[in-house]
């Protein structure tokens, strides 16, 4: 179907949702024209180190140069996931970068810009390693995976979405500086030096794939406290930093607390039960699913009421052969499971699913942009019967978090402060004036 008739049939939202929508659902090609831009510079964030590709074909590494953010003209936020079998575009129109629609060859975007590469990036840790694999910037926010490989992979346990570790071996293929396991003073250094030379970012998002036993005679939980310790000594205090952990019994959830972050994500991925068991086999085995929620709400004691903010990679729950077979089925069962989280203090969060190269579910075919729209507006709606703003930080700015359209819905449809028409009436914005609100260094306008 033609975008002019999606955004028809999505008259209720806004267009630059669908096609972001559109975009993170199917990716996104890339013209010669476009490539060969790239390749002539280096003043922009390529994508490179992070643990998921979020590519459809062979991993995008540091040296391809591929913009790994863009931003639609008004500043809305998007991540690029390169698929060469997209029905959409991204391509040049003298020096203007676009995004058209195959099909029917017709634009869809014009001017649309990129992420600048951090000042940071080509520098090297006193350690000796590039800086950008220890740390890397995304919009506003700083990431480090402080461990690259997921043991959930040893037995063929891991969840059928995943590419962390097909990731990581790409990317030693494709020549990057790779640090599998990060030692703590490398990741504090490497976070203080990028916090003093890039001030432009502003929260910190921590992952790391499972230890099931120990990692040089230490615990997946002594292994987070001793970096997270390293960085709260270096720092002081800690900046806004959101962890994704597996959750942990009262002791464990203890300990994590005691070290200073603002939110926890103890990712669920998907609501089902047994799609929870199918997708996700290696969390069901160690944990389980009743136990995984239940350690869930019990963090809200610990953090407070939306300071939670598992995961869900939403579309997995259409994937064949065991997933929803129709949207609304799928709808129903995964707002079903928010509305539960929400009114137990969880705020969930989410992104759209990728069939990313090196997953076990490559290859399967997209959930439709129906399920995409009504996932997100459910999601949004929830929030908003529930009081709460966007996750803190987890999905903190509209240019924070570009997996989903989470702030999207709030920017464009919601009426808090940082809502289109607030920001609008506040920065003087007249009606009929596009109020973009974000240039290309990120400042308002
Ligand atoms: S726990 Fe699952 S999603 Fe997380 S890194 Fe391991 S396999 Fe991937």
């Amino acid at each position: 179907m033609s975008i002019e008739k999606l955004y028809k049939q999505f008259s209720d939202v806004h267009p630059n949702i669908v096609l972001k929508s559109e975009i993170l659902r199917t990716g996104i090609d890339i013209s010669k024209a476009a490539i060969d831009n790239f390749s002539r510079r280096d003043d922009l964030l390529w994508k490179g180190f992070h643990l998921f590709s979020y590519d459809w074909d062979k991993t995008k590494v540091y040296g391809d140069k591929i913009p790994w953010y863009g931003h639609l003209e008004d500043g809305c936020f998007f991540m690029i996931r390169t698929h060469n079998a997209s029905p959409y575009l991204l391509d040049m129109e003298g020096n203007m970068f676009i995004i058209r629609e195959k099909a029917s060859d017709e634009v869809l975007a014009k001017n649309v810009w990129f992420e600048r590469k951090p000042r940071f990036y080509d520098m090297k840790t006193p350690a000796g390693h590039q800086m950008g694999s220890i740390v890397q910037g995304q919009g506003r926010m700083l990431f480090v995976t402080m461990n690259k490989y997921c043991e959930m992979w040893k037995d063929g346990e891991q969840c059928l979405f995943c590419n962390i570790n097909a990731t990581m071996k790409d990317q030693k293929m494709g020549g990057e500086d790779v640090v599998a396991k990060i030692p703590a003073a490398e990741m504090a250094d490497a976070i203080k030096i990028a916090l003093e030379v890039d001030p432009h970012y502003s929260i910190l998002y921590i992952s790391s794939g499972t230890i099931l036993k120990t990692y040089q005679g230490k615990t997946e939980l002594e292994f987070y406290e001793e970096r997270l310790n390293a960085l709260k000594e270096k720092l002081q205090v800690m900046i806004p930093t959101t962890v994704q952990v597996a959750p942990y019994d009262d002791e464990g959830w203890k300990r994590i607390h005691a070290l200073g972050i603002g939110s926890v994500q103890p990712n669920i991925e998907v609501w089902d039960k047994d799609l929870f068991k199918w997708i996700c086999p290696g969390k069901n085995k160690y944990i389980g699913y009743d136990e995984w929620i239940k350690r869930t709400i019990r963090a809200v004691d610990f953090w407070g009421r939306g300071r939670v903010n598992p995961n869900f990679v939403i579309g997995v729950e259409m994937a064949t052969p065991h997933g929803f077979k129709d949207i609304a089925s799928a709808v129903k069962s995964t707002a079903g499971g928010w509305d539960f989280l929400m009114s137990n203090g969880v705020l969930p969060r989410y992104n759209l699913w990728t069939q990313e190269a090196g997953s076990a579910f490559e290859g399967q075919a997209t959930p439709p942009i129906e399920y995409f729209i009504e996932i997100q507006k459910a999601y949004a709606e929830l929030r908003w019967k529930h009081n709460f703003e966007p996750p803190y930080p987890a999905t903190m700015f509209r240019n924070c978090y570009g997996l989903n359209c989470l702030q999207d819905f709030e920017y464009y449809h919601g009426n808090s402060s940082t809502s289109k028409k607030n920001l609008d009436k506040y920065l003087g914005v007249k009606p009929g004036e596009p109020g973009g609100h974000f240039d290309q260094e990120g400042y308002t306008l």
